[in-house]
């Protein structure tokens, strides 16, 4: 992490003051805990960024938990993909770990734990068995101006508490007709304070555990569970967990009495949460549940269809995990919600693939060149990158036949069209001069051939009287150039938010033209390419090579946008 003004930010300082006071016992520990019900998201990407990257700048340990805890729609697909997509973003996580992997833990596998310290809490007096609807339940709950009403089961004695509890472990009763609810304060104006329920009934299978268990632990409790007993140091999570912070803590300071508090370097561990804002992105919906909806229905071709924000579609689409990182960088770590723009994104994207991709000519309009004057074939060689000297180079042919890229052509040009028209001079990349004379059509009016002729003394593509020639056009020889397929995205909705209306109302928003396939022929070196491989097809665009053999546009070539 380089030393900018964006990554000195208020997660960082807050990290530097504990190192310093000693509250870590010498090892910074973050976590990075996804649940695993579906794919990681760019927002994802962002918390993976900071909790990854604090660890990493304080040489510390980052877990990933897979934060497991709701029987509901997880799966290991998910759990594998996610850690798959965390690998190719770059972060490796490390520390202890509760199984054979080293920094890999499942929220699950403390399941046992956490139900004993449930039990706990109920002989201290400080959890009790509940059973008011879920109606009822809000409804003394109160709103945060008015203190609350205490439920007829607050002061129930321990053992009874005990007994049901374990009643409801065993399975006696159906889901929501008994809760377990931690007994802290119903007239506190937080009402996440106001007897949070902490374990619920849920006959479903958990996707590890099968049906050994039908009571399940709320996020609220379970969270700095696991942060403490896996000694985490630091608990960085976004905004909308700030009001929830006082339950956390009081959860610790619980942990604290049972002497439940990791000790590390002589130091008892307890663990804090901050949050920052979230990643918002305009023109795509971000939450797990909307993306798998698009899924289901098929409005997208599955969770890594290039259009999507997760990481998956985004690598298919031909980002690079440098990229995604620098824009997660250059968003920056901030306590206010804010909106980025996928512009940001695309430029660091270009910024890099500039530097890095192989250059390849191919043309995804195509109208046929007669070369008039030009007999038999001439070989070139170009440069794989210009800006990488070790890159290597092609070679390619140059014959009497090239294809041209339709929009490259004029037949009446307008004022500063430097590109084909009769009558003009243009430079055709690596080869020659060339000098149109005309083109013929077909009865609709379509341009189907042009015509023309090389000056014999500018191979290479200079004149030797020294005359210039503005345009330079990228071609492919149509003796041996090769057919390829293309998709070019835009932005899957076509609204700034596409939420404006509601959860309901957000396909309403899909931009018609978020994919176009066409079709076009390039040099034949890009017959090698493999599935992953990027390229910048010259004057044209950055493209990825997608399993079936297509290219996937990955970004334009230029774009207005400048980062602030
Ligand atoms: P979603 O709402 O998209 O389904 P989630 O918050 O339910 O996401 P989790 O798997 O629970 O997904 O999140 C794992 C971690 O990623 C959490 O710490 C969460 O705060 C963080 N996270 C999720 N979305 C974003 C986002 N848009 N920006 C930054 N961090 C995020
Ligand atoms: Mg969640």
């Amino acid at each position: 992490m380089n030393e900018s003004d964006t990554s000195r930010h208020f997660l960082r300082q807050w990290i530097e003051g504990d190192v310093a006071a000693g509250k870590t016992g010498g090892k910074v520990v973050t976590r990075f805990p996804p649940e695993p019900n579906g794919y990681i998201h760019i927002g994802h990407a962002k918390a993976i960024c900071v909790d990854f990257g604090m660890a990493e700048l304080f040489g510390g340990d980052c877990h990933l938990r897979m934060d497991d805890t709701n029987p509901a729609k997880e799966s290991d697909e998910y759990a594998e993909n996610i850690k798959k997509d965390i690998s190719w973003l770059g972060f490796k996580w490390s520390g202890e770990g509760d199984g054979k992997e080293p920094g890999f833990y499942n929220a699950s596998n403390m399941f046992d734990k956490m139900y004993e310290i449930a039990e706990n809490l109920i002989r201290a007096g400080q959890a009790y068995c509940c059973n008011l609807t879920q109606e009822e339940w809000k409804a003394y709950r109160g709103v945060p101006e008015k203190p609350g009403v205490p439920s007829p089961r607050r002061d129930t004695p321990p053992e009874e508490n005990l007994r049901i509890f374990r009643e409801m472990r065993d399975g006696k009763y159906a889901d929501g007709e008994w809760c377990l609810r931690a007994k802290i304060d119903m007239a506190s104006p937080n009402i996440h304070f106001r007897d949070p329920v902490i374990y619920r009934i849920r006959h479903v299978s958990h996707y590890h555990l099968g049906d050994k268990w039908c009571v399940y632990p709320m996020y609220d409790f379970a969270h700095p569970i696991e942060d403490a007993l896996e000694g985490v140091t630091h608990s960085m999570c976004t905004l909308e967990f700030e009001v929830h912070r006082p339950l956390y803590d009081w959860v610790v300071d619980r942990l604290d009495e049972m002497g439940l508090l990791v000790e590390r370097g002589g130091v008892k561990i307890r663990p804090q949460q901050r949050e920052f804002a979230r990643l918002n992105l305009t023109h795509t919906v971000m939450s797990k549940r909307l993306l798998l909806q698009m899924v289901q229905t098929k409005v997208v071709d599955g969770w890594d269809d290039p259009r999507m924000p997760t990481v998956c579609g985004m690598r298919r689409r031909g980002f690079t995990p440098g990229a995604i990182r620098e824009f997660c960088e250059r968003i920056g770590v901030s306590k206010t919600e804010s909106e980025s723009d996928p512009a940001l994104l695309e430029w660091c994207v270009r910024e890099e693939l500039n530097k890095t991709a192989t250059r390849r000519m191919a043309v995804l309009d195509p109208v046929k060149v007669v070369v008039d004057n030009f007999v038999g074939s001439r070989e070139i060689e170009l440069p794989d990158n210009p800006l990488d000297e070790g890159a290597g180079t092609r070679k390619m042919v140059f014959g009497r036949e090239i294809w041209i890229d339709r929009a490259d052509f004029m037949e009446i040009p307008e004022k500063k069209f430097f590109r084909m028209a009769p009558g003009q001079e243009v430079r055709l990349r690596g080869a020659c001069i060339f000098k149109c004379t005309g083109c013929i059509k077909d009865e609709s009016g379509k341009v189907v051939e042009i015509h023309g002729t090389w000056d014999e003394q500018s191979w290479g593509g200079n004149a030797v009287d020294g005359r210039k020639v503005k345009g330079t056009l990228h071609w492919v020889d149509a003796a041996t150039g090769v057919p390829v397929k293309a998709r070019l995205y835009e932005s899957l909705f076509s609204e700034k938010n596409p939420l404006k209306d509601g959860p309901e109302k957000f396909l309403d928003y899909l931009n018609p033209g978020s994919v176009r396939e066409v079709s076009g022929f390039a040099e034949p070196a890009l017959a090698d390419a493999k599935p992953g491989e990027r390229f910048q097809f010259e004057r044209t665009g950055y493209f990825v090579k997608d399993r079936d053999g297509a290219f996937n546009r990955t970004v334009t070539l230029k774009d207005s946008y400048k980062p602030a």
